[in-house]
This record gives structure tokens, sequence and C-alpha cells, in this order.
């Protein structure tokens, strides 16, 4: 038996935690599916999936079954051995992508730090030391680590902690111009979010990307793909790669990867994963047996076409509800986003005020996210049933009416 458990509430968190988080009054204990409770017993639909992450929702049985089964087997080896689950995952990433060779970690900051860090290898080793700048864009983000904070396009996450790391280039997202200017035989990668997740919810168009691609293969730099958010079945492909049907040189997933488990990846090719040989990077932590057996679950259910549709079609259920709402009560000008990434972005009078409609859409019972202050997010279970898409969205209308209507 466990011992009794201390009482712990909110208000704790202010004497308890570095206060870089201000969290929401309540405190969630329990998830089912798309619903999940609080302390006080109080229910809410789930559109926040905990930021892109419970990929098929709270508690789902596969999960619970594959985390439970490798709980009684073996927690952890580190990488001075492999383990059976990781294989396992690696091999289903490779059959089912470009990748031909995989590095796991444990955040999506750490997959894209691995990212960078093999495309500035590869290019040392194959061009020589001048051949290292890195372009990224405008409001990009790749991270909270000091490498993933400098790529990352919002100054607000990079400024005031020392140095900044030398050799990054911010350009405008979407802009074909704007790479052609800054591309030069000294870059090494250009990385992007085909879906720019947490500034907005914001796609690239398919003819940039193409061009992205060409201007990176001219140059000699590694198309590098931050699919933290967009990928592992969120926008209705397991890859949103391969919605557009450009392939980058590396790719990093987590968030959705590990169904609320822990987990990152690094996908590449094997030529280029040939740079980094043994002893120039690792990670106690990742390919764990418990995430990687999570992560294979969760593979199983995701990569196939009844859920990988269901998500496209639970897109169209989403926007045409969004946009009649934000019609009927003038809040949102725009629904935008692929497969369950959506954004809604709100109108003149509400801008700035992603927080009113978060805080307003709790009191009525449905958890959303903001994408930076102006877009309401929405980033819920894949496999969300359409009575919760339903009963959620009445109970933001609720909100909405009360927050519009003074
Ligand atoms: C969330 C996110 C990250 C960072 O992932 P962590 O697991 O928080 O380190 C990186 N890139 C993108 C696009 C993300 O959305």
């Amino acid at each position: 038996m466990s011992a009794p458990q201390a009482q712990v509430q909110r208000s704790d968190f202010d004497q308890l935690m570095v206060p870089n988080y201000s969290p929401a009054a309540f405190i969630p204990v329990r998830g089912q599916g798309s619903r999940v409770w609080d302390q006080s017993g109080r229910e809410l639909v789930d559109f926040a999936g905990g930021i892109a992450v419970n990929s098929l929702g709270h508690c789902h049985p596969a999960l619970v079954g594959a985390l439970t089964e490798q709980a009684n087997k073996i927690w952890h080896v580190s990488n001075v051995f492999t383990n059976e689950p990781a294989l396992r995952l690696a091999q289903k990433l490779i059959g089912a992508t470009f990748a031909e060779r995989v590095f796991f970690a444990n955040s999506g900051a750490e997959a894209n730090e691995a990212a960078l860090k093999l495309a500035r290898r590869y290019a040392h080793d194959v061009y020589g030391p001048e051949k290292f700048e890195i372009i990224s864009m405008v409001n990009s983000f790749h991270g909270r680590t000091l490498f993933t904070v400098n790529v990352g396009g919002q100054a607000k996450y990079s400024d005031g902690f020392g140095p900044k790391v030398q050799g990054i280039t911010h350009i405008p997202f979407n802009d074909l111009d704007a790479l052609k200017a800054a591309i030069s035989d000294k870059t090494c990668a250009v990385i992007l979010e085909p879906v720019q997740g947490e500034s907005g919810v914001l796609p690239a168009d398919k003819a940039y990307l193409e061009g992205v691609r060409k201007l990176c293969d001219d140059n000699g730099a590694l198309l590098i793909f931050d699919e933290v958010q967009s990928g592992f079945g969120r926008t209705g492909h397991l890859y949103a790669y391969q919605h557009y049907g450009v392939t980058p040189d590396i790719l990093s997933s987590a968030k959705s990867l590990g169904g609320g488990f822990p987990i990152g990846a690094m996908l590449t090719t094997a030529k280029i994963a040939e740079h980094l040989v043994v002893g120039t990077h690792g990670t106690t932590y990742g390919g764990n047996p418990l995430a990687c057996a999570v992560s294979g679950a969760a593979f199983d259910v995701i990569n196939t076409p009844e859920v990988l549709e269901g998500v496209r079609a639970k897109h169209e259920r989403f926007k045409a509800r969004l946009e009649k709402i934000g019609q009927e009560y003038g809040i949102f000008t725009q629904v935008r986003g692929l497969g369950l990434l959506i954004g809604a972005v709100l109108s003149d009078a509400w801008k700035g005020k992603a927080k009113d409609v978060f805080n307003a859409a709790e009191k009525e019972g449905v958890m959303v996210l903001q994408a930076g202050p102006d877009v309401v997010r929405f980033a819920p279970s894949l496999v969300i049933a359409d009575a919760d898409i339903d009963e959620g969205l009445d109970r933001l209308e609720r909100a909405v009416a009360k927050l519009t209507r003074g």
C-alpha cells in the first residue's frame, strides 16, 4: 500500500515552483478520452490535448496496455545497451517515412538540438568549417535550450541569456525571395515548421516549400523540418511533409509522438546520419523502453487510413462551426491550420485577447489553447469523438456569447 498523499492545491504552486509558468486556477486530476476532471470533480472537454501531445486522448487502452506491459518487463537500460521497444519503433518510423536512421531523445528541443548539431557536423565534414550558418524563420519556435531559442525566431525567448549562438539568420516565413537573398554556400541548414505552431498556426504554402527545397539543394544546405507539433498524425498525414510532397533531409518529432509520455526523435537518411559517429552526441534517457513502447503502440493506432482520414474529417467539423461562431459574434476573422492543429484568428476588436477566450472557455468547461495573443488554438486528441467536438464547441459558443455580450 502506498503512503497517504499530502493535500495540495493551486496556491501551493507559487510557494513551491519556479515562477516561469502561470498555470490555470484548477488542477486536472483525471482524464478519459477527451474529458478531464479537476480536483473538485468538475468535468471539462479537452481541446488542448496537453498542447498537441495527447494524440489519443487520456488513458487510451492501447497506450495504457503498452505502458503497463513494458512497466512489468524493463524500464531503462541506457544507450550502453539497445532495447526492443526502441528498435521496433525505429523500424516503424523508417517504414512509414523518408527516413533511414533514427535518433531518440526526450523532448522536441532535444530532437532539434540533435538535428542542428548533425547539420553543422555534416557540413563541417563534407564542406569544411566555414559552412556553419543556419537560416530560420521569424516567429518560429524550436524549443527552449540555448541553441534552440537562438535558432527560434522570437526575441522574447532568446534575449537576456548572455552571448547568442553565432551564425544564425532569421528571415520571414513563407517568403521565398527572403530565402533567396539570405542563402549562400556558407549555409549549412534551413530549418522551419511546415505549420508554424506556437506563433499562430500558420501553414506554409506548398510552392514555398518546393522553392525552399530547391534553394537548399542548389546551395548544399540541409533542409530540416521541425514537425514536433505538426507531426505524428496531427495534420491528417503521419507527417506534414507528406501532405506537401516536399521531403526534408532531417525531421524532428515529439509532442504527439509519445501520446503523453515524453519522447522525441530525429529522423534522417543513412548518408547524413553517418556523420554522428560514436561519441559525437548522446543522451541518457533517449530511447527509453517505456517511452518507445508507448510511442510504438500510438503509431499502430494513428498510422491507419481510418484515423488519418478521421483527422481530416474532424478538421472540417471544427472549421465549419468555428467559422459560424466567428461570424455570429464577430470574434474570429479566419480559421486556419491543417487536420487537428487549428487556429481561430481573433478579429481586430479581440486582438491580443486570446487569454480572455481561454479563461472564458475554461469557466464553461472547455480547455483550449492560445497560439500567441491573437489566435485561439485547438489541438485535441486525433480520435476525439464527434459528440465531444460538438459538446466542446457548444461550451465554447456559450463562453464567446458571454464574453462578447459583456
Ligand atoms: C513544442 C515545440 C518544440 C519544443 O518541444 P519540447 O518538447 O517542449 O522541447 C519544438 N518545436 C516545435 C515546433 C514545437 O511546437
